[in-house]
């Protein structure tokens, strides 16, 4: 079969891989959608070892990308029971493999596990290619009423917003900033109007404000034209934000983000990379602040995550703005790169 490889320097190939077979307790998923997430970019663009830039280790050796895969399962190895995996499920992957044995995987939050984990797509082969193969544990059950575009959001961009808004415990007593809106900010600004917060996004695209209006923003902020800070507290009544939440990876976006709460306010951390400068005193200390640095999401939290899209009925399609099929890779990464309003999708 055939998978994308990113090479680093904003060059990608189609490489050709056995096809897989299952080993024991592993399943093979056919792909039926492969979403393109902003994390795909450090790779993409990397000159060295991404993943290990990113804290995510790994050898540098060439995998297949994806980290955000969704599908049917194809084929299950020997003692995968029906409970575990039906063939045809629909199902969504946990994109991480860690031990399975101690107190993080047990919870499932593989990701976090202390024995080195697999990050599919970034350390181990990841779902662009027509198949993928994971242990049985890894699978995340599929709703009906989720297509599997946004299941392949769910897998990564999406689960990550809600994971972050879950710690951050938005209600509708708040008032939610939503800092940076790519795919991950536009979800968070989706699940946080759906979880019943005022929500104002703020980027300094005018399409990508355009569409947080058109997905449930209340209000939009030009950080290019006004100081989000002010403008923040202008419409909080000068007391500032009860929740901020920073998506872009931007220093200056995460400094407004944490300015721009209110005293006891919550602030959370999604986006990857960087450095960022705090003053710690009067920013943070002297308003008793909450910070959550937040990595995506447990097993159990993707599957939440889907059941609450399913279940309030959230437009999610509508962030899907880019299909494509494998062999557009090339095209889809280079607009990816420099075309950032909505996300995109391999589907197949
Ligand atoms: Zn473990
Ligand atoms: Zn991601």
């Amino acid at each position: 079969m055939r998978g994308v490889v990113f090479l680093g320097d904003r060059k990608l190939e189609i490489r050709e891989f056995p096809d897989p077979a299952p080993g024991p307790g592993e399943v093979v998923v056919a792909m039926k959608a492969s979403g393109m997430c902003g994390s795909d970019l450090h790779p993409y663009r990397a000159t060295g070892n991404a993943a290990a830039a990113l804290g995510l280790g790994g050898d540098g050796g060439r995998v297949i990308a994806g980290h955000e895969p969704c599908g049917v399962v194809a084929a299950r190895g020997l003692g995968v029971t029906d409970s575990e995996a039906v063939i045809g499920q629909r199902v969504m992957v946990h994109h991480y493999k860690g031990c399975g044995q101690c107190k993080h995987c047990r919870v499932g939050w593989s990701q976090l596990c202390p024995r080195g984990c697999v990050v599919y797509g970034m350390t181990g082969h990841g779902g662009h290619a027509p198949f993928m193969t994971v242990p049985a544990r890894t699978l995340v059950p599929l709703p009906e009423a989720v297509s599997f575009e946004e299941g392949a959001a769910i897998s990564c961009g999406t689960g990550t917003a809600y994971g972050a808004l879950k710690r951050l415990d938005v209600s509708g007593r708040d008032t939610l900033a939503v800092f940076g809106q790519g795919p991950v900010g536009l979800s968070a600004t989706m699940l946080g109007k759906a979880m019943g917060a005022r929500v104002i996004a703020v980027d300094v695209g005018a399409e990508r404000r355009q569409l947080a209006r058109e997905l449930g923003a209340d209000t939009v902020i030009d950080p290019g034209a006004d100081d989000p800070v002010r403008a923040l507290r202008e419409l909080t009544h000068g007391e500032g934000v009860e929740v901020a939440l920073d998506c872009s990876g931007n220093s200056e976006a995460r400094v407004a983000a944490v300015r721009s709460a209110c005293t006891w306010g919550r602030v959370g951390f999604v986006g990857e990379g960087n450095k960022t400068t705090f003053d710690i005193s009067q920013d943070m200390i002297r308003r008793q602040l909450t910070v959550h640095a937040s990595w995506t999401f447990s097993a159990v939290g993707q599957e939440e995550c889907a059941r609450f899209i399913a279940a309030r009925k959230i437009p999610l399609a509508r962030l899907l703005t880019h299909r494509f099929d494998l062999d557009a890779a090339e095209a889809a990464y280079r607009l990816f790169d420099t075309q950032t309003t909505g996300k995109g999708v391999f589907i197949s």
